[in-house]
């Protein structure tokens, strides 16, 4: 649920602008890849209407995009090897062994990380949110681009896919209200226009943690994707859709036209 209810969000005020609406799969960690999750989310996403625009892109499409930000960020001078382990680092997760002074060998295990230079960067101002202060929490004094693992990291492919110029907006969970920054930070390294951002409030359970599946929450019943559908809009505090609406296709039409940005929450009951 928690996750239809942000795409929800973001279907709703893509379409009430009038722009197009695209759907991303972020592929680019097989490891962790569940078997039919793929499918699974395009069936639920088509079971209660939310179209999108054109074809799904895949990330995992794009490792030459992001290896080429990988040369950039080196050639920046703002990228170093760092041998920490989960247990050497600092509390904000950055390096904890000044790694960036050691010119550590290629063959050693090591992840890349860039560092952070504060001043490249101005406090931004979220379309749902408000005025965005950055944190050293959210943006620590260095971050990885690329794992251990070999692995391209989350927010540098979050970040290079993010700024093509077709994607405008990106609206998504608070729960990635950090990443943003961090994400905004490689774009002014990389030389890249930021989309506009909006992040909306977690749906969350009567436990206080957000409905998704890694916390245990329930698959939504693609039966009931009227009511799914009403109950999200609720959430969002969307003026509800009139009894006579009683498919998925009638209550989008509503929303979309009735469409009203959830401003300034951070978290829903
Ligand atoms: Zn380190």
């Amino acid at each position: 649920m928690g996750s239809l209810y942000t795409a929800l969000a973001s279907f709703l005020d893509a379409r009430h602008r009038l722009g197009t609406w695209q759907l991303r799969i972020d592929d680019i960690d097989p490891p962790r890849a569940v078997a039919g999750s793929v499918e699974r989310i395009l069936t639920g996403l088509k079971a209660h209407g939310l179209l999108w625009d054109d074809e799904v892109i895949y990330q995992s499409q794009s490792t030459d995009a992001f290896e080429h930000a990988l040369t950039q960020l080196g050639q920046s001078g703002r990228l170093f090897r760092c041998r920490c382990t989960r247990a050497d680092l600092k509390t904000t997760g950055s390096c904890g062994q000044a790694c960036v002074n050691q010119q550590h060998a290629d063959d050693v295990p090591h992840s890349l990380r860039v560092s952070v230079d504060r001043s490249l960067l101005t406090d931004s101002e979220d379309r749902f949110l408000g005025p965005q202060g950055i944190t050293a929490e959210a943006l620590p004094q260095d971050f990885i681009v690329r794992r251990r693992d070999g692995l391209f990291a989350y927010q540098l492919a979050a970040a290079v896919d993010d700024a093509q110029p077709n994607f405008t907006h990106i609206v998504r969970g608070r729960d990635l209200l950090d990443s943003t920054h961090r994400q905004r930070y490689l774009h002014s390294v990389l030389g890249l226009t930021s989309p506009q951002y909006a992040h909306v409030g977690l749906l969350c359970g009567a436990d206080g943690n957000k409905l998704s599946k890694q916390n245990g929450a329930p698959e939504v019943i693609l039966g009931q994707a009227a009511d799914n559908l009403r109950q999200c809009l609720i959430q969002l505090r969307q003026t509800p859709p009139p009894a006579s609406a009683r498919n998925p296709d009638a209550i989008l039409e509503h929303a979309i036209s009735n469409w009203a940005p959830p401003l300034h929450r951070t978290q829903y009951p």
